[in-house]
């Protein structure tokens, strides 16, 4: 008989990490599908990403109307967007109004760490330590734990010593921080800092831009979404979504079909204008579909997105520090809301850390060179340990004890971003091997969770306990993403979607650079076959594993 890893404890039957986009349609789910299910989030509210995200100018750069859940026809008609981008503010309130409209929080464990998950074979349990010292028990247990949540650690030498305020965009205060009037640095110049810099310039008394790495930024344009153009959309809306589904990013545009080397300079320059006119992360690189394969056809985008800057910033040396020289799109594109006319200001200087890197920092600024910067604030938008950072930092271990952390210590493996095997039973929502950061994040968060959902509820109807990949399939799955990611510009450069940004991370690609829609027909084709590629199995010897015919019957 199973033996039960922590007796007199509820058996749940899905444990959810996260109470953001992920693990709130999670239990929404699960729920409706009458499983006891439990969230624990180490927030004290919903929102994932965005409780945390809570610094100046934090704003989405998919459009509102893309930017939400589709699952119930009445939240889309009862929610109005006020803007085109949603702030921050706007998004945390609309999960609020989730959790509260489908009566989430009850079942949602809040300021609560999982700090450890280990699978117990014999009982086929997950049992998950806490950071207040309690376990608990599941089934199943679904990792809705973000790719962009771990937040990457300041690593500048004196920190400790700084007498100043310091923040990290990505743990920003709930207290209200007054930055009116002080001196203050930002480190990084990635889609935070951008947006740091933009908002906070017009109050500060001085701020200095530390910058390693000049980012390209297309303009947002940002405006109120007018109640007529809101309800048109909605209207509308299977269509448009259906079109996200099937796009590559998951957003409604159509993908290009011509290719920038095919076309003369005129062509190319009108297609530029016309994408950097409609803005959007989306600006150049929807114009033609070889941006990502063709080296010259990137150059063509990334010499436009140059000129931009040369005409937005008024003095031509500050323009030149500011200009990228890596693929467009190979670092994750900025969308801003008057960025580089930042620099025009007489209180914003640029720091150019390529020609003089940060020494350290002392107890009243930074030393930059042999010059010192006097600071009352310092906001270090320095990123994050993107897609695998919020798994490894728990202490995951499957079958045989074996740990997430070893078994990927080279590079994540996955089947279809999953599931990985040797650890049977344990999902991830838009774990790497999906589309997860390449997408509109909302899209993949509900296919992944539907697909979830789906799966635990052809495992009851099949009687079967288990499912996890055969080694076979996510080696094989695991080439295929790397093989499509070796044939674009993106593993070239040195970005957060490589890892680069973490000293001693493995070097791999870990998306999936095929599209959301090709992503999801593979999803369907695996289900229609019987679940291909996942190992479906019975704890209980006696019943042994349900037969290939039984697994089909049941789907
Ligand atoms: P990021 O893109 O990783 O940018 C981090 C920045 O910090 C880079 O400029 C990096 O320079 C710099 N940096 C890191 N360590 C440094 C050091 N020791 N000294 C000097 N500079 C250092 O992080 P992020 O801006 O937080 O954005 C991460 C992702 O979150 C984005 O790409 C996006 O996907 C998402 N995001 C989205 C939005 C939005 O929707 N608008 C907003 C914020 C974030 P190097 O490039 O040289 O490493």
């Amino acid at each position: 008989m199973p033996t039960d890893p922590i007796p007199g404890e509820p058996l749940y039957d899905v444990l959810v990490v996260g109470a953001g986009f992920s693990g709130l349609y999670m239990l929404h789910r699960l729920r409706s599908m009458g499983l006891r299910a439990l969230v624990l989030e180490r927030g004290s509210a919903v929102g994932g990403t965005w409780y945390w995200n809570r610094y100046p100018g934090a704003r989405c750069d998919v459009e509102s109307v893309d930017y939400c859940y589709s699952f119930s026809d009445d939240l889309l008609r009862e929610w109005t967007w006020a803007e085109r981008y949603p702030p921050q503010q706007e998004i945390l309130r609309y999960l609020e109004h989730v959790a509260d409209r489908f009566d989430l929080k009850r079942d949602i464990r809040f300021g609560t760490t999982v700090t450890a998950a280990s699978y117990h074979e014999n009982a086929a349990r997950w049992v998950l330590l806490t950071d207040d010292g309690h376990a608990l028990q599941a089934r199943f247990c679904v990792m809705a734990t973000g790719n962009l949540s771990m937040t990457k650690p300041p690593d500048i030498p004196g920190l400790d010593r700084f007498e100043g305020e310091w923040f990290h965009t990505g743990h920003w205060p709930h207290r209200p921080v007054d930055l009116k009037n002080r001196r203050v640095a930002v480190v990084g110049t990635g889609s935070s800092g951008i947006q740091v810099i933009t908002t906070i310039a017009p109050d500060v008394a001085r701020i200095y831009v530390l910058q390693r790495t000049p980012n390209y930024s297309m303009p947002a344009w940002n405006r109120p979404l007018a109640p007529s153009e809101l309800a048109a959309t909605v209207a509308h809306y299977p269509a448009r979504r259906e079109a996200c589904r099937e796009s590559d990013a998951g957003i409604p545009l159509p993908s290009p079909t011509r290719k920038a080397v095919e076309v003369t300079a005129e062509e190319r320059r009108r297609r530029y204008e016309e994408g950097w006119r409609r803005g959007g992360v989306p600006a150049l690189s929807f114009a033609f579909s070889d941006m990502f394969t063709s080296e010259e056809s990137n150059r063509y985008a990334q010499d436009f997105a140059r000129e931009k800057i040369t005409t937005l910033v008024e003095d031509p040396a500050v323009a030149r520090r500011l200009s990228p020289v890596h693929h467009i799109g190979t670092k994750r594109t900025c969308v801003d809301t008057g960025y580089f006319e930042t620099y025009n200001r007489s209180n914003v200087e640029l720091i150019d850390l390529r020609t003089q890197p940060i020494d350290r920092i002392s107890a009243t600024g930074i030393r930059v060179g042999d010059r010192h910067i006097p600071l009352d604030v310092i906001v270090f938008a320095v990123g994050f340990d993107a897609i695998t950072g919020a798994l490894t930092a728990i202490d995951i271990q499957g079958r045989g004890g074996v740990p997430l952390r070893a078994k990927w210590s080279t590079g994540p493996r996955t089947l279809l971003g999953v599931q990985t095997a040797g650890f049977p039973n344990l999902f991830m929502v838009t774990g790497p091997g999906s589309p997860s950061v390449l997408s509109n994040m909302v899209i993949s968060i509900e296919q992944h969770v539907d697909w979830i959902a789906d799966c635990i509820a052809h495992l009851r109807r099949c009687g079967a306990d288990t499912i996890e990949p055969t080694a076979e399939a996510e080696d094989r799955w695991t080439a295929q993403v790397d093989a499509l990611a070796a044939a674009t510009l993106y593993p070239q450069a040195n970005s957060w979607y490589v890892g680069a940004n973490i000293p001693g991370k493995p070097r791999t690609f870990s998306v999936y650079v095929g599209g959301c829609g090709a992503y999801r027909d593979e999803c369907r084709r695996v289900v229609a076959e019987g679940y291909r590629g996942f190992r479906i199995s019975r704890q209980d010897s006696a019943g042994g594993p349900p037969s290939p015919a039984a697994i089909r019957a049941a789907g």
